[in-house]
């Protein structure tokens, strides 16, 4: 039986996709944004999590562990070794404050239709369904293109969030199992787009031209990240490029905002943006009014525009 490796499952989001998702995150991704707010999601594989803030000392992970991966030094240090960690999860299931957490579940296609399957209802009265995300779906192609048939056969909406860093021949595949695909564009400039995610953007922007061709829903999102790409330049020649490729329901733009930096202390691994503030609403609208002023449909990201609200002392919901 199939398996694939994913790190959570959310329900009941409003923002990937029409009516109330179930996302589904898959473990795995070709780029490595700076901004990225999943970094759980890069390795294709588990991992282990530490969140100081939790732990109390107790030691009861160090007993648990079988492998001599967890230890301490003379000082009380925890020392990790992840090149003999079994990736057992003792340590996690040990821990009584849960300051080690294992992320990653191999699930197979059945086992995590039984959890969809619970959103049913709430999917048929707000036409809403299953989102793929992550991490990057198409890095595990076989497992997405089984998951997207086996919601298609009990006539669950499908959607996908994806970086079109793929072959053609896998997002061509898994396109025609899917309601829906919201498409990164994070930068319009290939040098650019390589400094601040690790690979270019030619095979993405390719993706996309043909994606638009082929598929009625495609809405590609546009993530304002400060100092990388919220020049006006760059908006628009990303709006230009976007709107040459024929018809796209509508571009969303996604605020930069910060809510993944605390995990990357908890993966032991350096948060390029620490210093960056997230964009006013001005900053935000003005990138909204490029991009419509080359004819296309655009929209902030409700849920970033919120936080953004908070951040600011302001309530959109009573405004
Ligand atoms: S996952 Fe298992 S082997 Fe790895 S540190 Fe935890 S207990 Fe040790
Ligand atoms: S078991 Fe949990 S709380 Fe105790 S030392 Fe380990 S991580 Fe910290």
């Amino acid at each position: 039986m199939r398996q694939g490796l994913i790190f959570d499952v959310q329900r009941f989001s409003l923002h990937d996709g029409p009516g109330l998702r179930t996302l589904i995150f898959f473990k795995g991704c070709p780029l490595s944004c700076w901004w990225c707010s999943n970094p759980e999601s890069h390795h294709g594989c588990q991992e282990i999590m530490f969140d100081a803030r939790r732990c109390k000392g107790c030691g009861v992970c160090v007993a648990a562990c079988p492998s001599g991966a967890l230890t301490r030094d003379s000082k009380g240090n925890f020392i990790y070794r992840p090149e003999i960690c079994r990736l057992c999860g003792a340590c996690a299931e040990a821990c009584p404050e849960e300051a080690r957490r294992l992320v990653g579940r191999w699930v197979t296609v059945e086992g995590l239709m039984l959890e969809v399957e619970r959103d049913v209802p709430f999917f048929r009265r707000s036409g809403g369904g299953v989102t793929l995300g992550g991490g990057e779906p198409t890095s595990q192609p076989e497992f997405a293109l089984d998951l997207l048939k086996a919601c298609q056969e009990r006539g669950i909406n499908t959607a996908m969030e994806t970086s079109g860093y793929a072959p053609w021949k896998v997002i061509s595949e898994l396109s025609r199992h899917l309601d829906y695909i919201l498409f990164d564009i994070k930068h319009i400039d290939p040098v650019q787009h390589k400094r601040l995610t690790g690979v270019s953007n030619l095979r993405i922007l390719d993706n996309l031209g043909k994606l638009c061709r082929v598929h009625a829903r495609v809405v590609p999102r546009y993530p304002l990240i400060p100092g990388c790409n919220d020049g006006e330049a760059d908006i628009l020649a990303m709006a230009r490029y976007i709107k040459a490729q024929g018809h796209v329901e509508k571009v969303e733009v996604i605020p930069y905002h910060r809510y993944g930096e605390l995990k990357y202390e908890m993966l032991s691994r350096k948060y390029r943006l620490a210093e960056l503030a997230i964009p006013d609403s001005e900053m935000v609208a003005r990138a909204c009014e490029l991009i419509r002023s080359q004819g296309l449909a655009c929209e902030a990201s409700a849920l970033s525009m919120l936080s953004l609200s908070r951040k600011r002392g302001e309530n959109i919901l009573r405004d």
